[in-house]
């Protein structure tokens, strides 16, 4: 099979083959999506711009009842520019990083105060507001406002491998992939185009058995040709970093409230909520974690360990628990939450698995 490279994209006329495929199956056979504009409907650059802010994180289904949740609560940009970012932070637990929350507010009031409340419809002022990267600015660009943009997220670049057979691995072939999908759009459809990519992507050019006898693309699809789809996208050897260890420090109060702080902005899992704990590293030792205790109570070791997968390394963390006595005041730096409040604090996932272990049943 021939490699692309990138001297060889500039399809010209060839790209709109399968473009025009792939328009055709879209409006058959689209899919419905709560921030999606109906065929004839105006499109909303918020929703357009929430959406992809949500989808950054985790799957359309995860994302539909945040989606709903969210325009429940604040229906235009300039209501969720007025809210206290706290809030926003809550209301965006359970979907990840909080930095993305904390930008997503950030850049509300961006265009609450510097846009008049519209999102600009251009690519660099969007690049330019806060959480907006080159993918998104791209997809607000080419869905809200039909820019001619190459919109390419993980469906896409599965897609055009496919099809084009690219034999370099992601993440190298970012650039020719981008150029491919430049060549291929349907200027007088750009936001249809880039959502079909997405949706043949996400129905019938799946990462496992692809719907190939489905496929609108599969007469112009070279990996089909062969048979060897599932190779693509190529991949470089993952680098997975050491296991770090750690200990949770878990403290419950007579009334049932939990020992919290807030962790610094930047840095992993900047700004979220944690239980008190030990520095995580590759040489954790459990036997001197008691001295890392936030208060001097009569900590027991829970058995077992809570394990957690981060981006870089994996992560092993024994829990301790304590009960205090009522009231006890915090130690400076931390603060007590009521058990009520535990589940729409802004807790990462880590420490949801944390607290579901020294705390079960809550
Ligand atoms: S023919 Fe198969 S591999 Fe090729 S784009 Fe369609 S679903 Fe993907």
């Amino acid at each position: 099979m021939a490699r692309k490279t990138l001297a060889r994209t500039g399809r010209g006329q060839e790209g709109a083959v399968p473009a025009q495929a792939l328009l055709a199956w879209y409006d058959r056979h689209r899919r419905r999506l709560p921030w999606r504009a109906l065929p004839g409907e105006p499109v909303d650059p918020y929703r357009v711009w929430l959406s992809e802010i949500m989808l950054q994180q985790t799957t359309v289904k995860a994302v539909v009842p945040y989606f709903a949740a969210f325009l429940a609560r604040w229906p235009r940009v300039e209501d969720l520019a007025a809210s206290p970012v706290e809030e926003v932070m809550k209301a965006w637990a359970g979907l990840g990083y909080y930095s993305r929350a904390r930008n997503l507010h950030a850049c509300a009031m961006a265009v609450a105060d510097g846009h008049g409340g519209r999102f600009p419809a251009d690519l660099a002022a969007l690049r330019a507001l806060p959480g907006i990267g080159d993918y998104t600015a791209a997809a607000i660009g080419a869905i809200a406002f039909s820019l001619p943009a190459p919109v390419v997220d993980g469906n896409v670049e599965r897609v055009v491998t496919r099809l084009e057979a690219v034999d370099e691995p992601l993440p190298g072939a970012k650039p020719l992939i981008r150029a491919l999908v430049a060549d291929m759009l349907d200027p007088a459809r750009p936001g249809d185009f880039a959502q079909a990519c997405m949706d043949l992507g996400a129905t019938i050019c799946t990462p496992r058995k692809p719907a190939c006898g489905l496929c609108p693309l599969q007469p112009s699809c070279a990996a089909a040709a062969t048979g060897d789809q599932e190779t693509y996208p190529r991949k470089a050897p993952k680098r997975t970093g050491a296991l770090r260890r750690g200990a949770a420090f878990v403290v419950v109060r007579a009334d049932g409230a939990l020992l919290v702080g807030t962790r610094p902005p930047k840095g992993l899992l900047g700004g979220m909520t944690e239980v008190p704990g030990t520095p995580w590293s590759a040489d954790f030792d459990a036997a001197a974690a008691l001295t890392a205790a936030p208060l001097p109570l009569p900590f027991r070791r829970l058995p077992g360990v809570v394990s957690h997968v981060f981006t870089h390394f994996p992560l092993e963390l024994v829990v301790f628990r304590a009960e205090a006595p009522a009231p006890m005041p915090a130690p400076t730096g931390w603060r007590w939450i009521t058990a009520d409040a535990i589940a729409g604090e802004a807790f990462p996932s880590v420490m949801r698995k944390v607290i579901a272990h020294g705390m079960p049943g809550i």
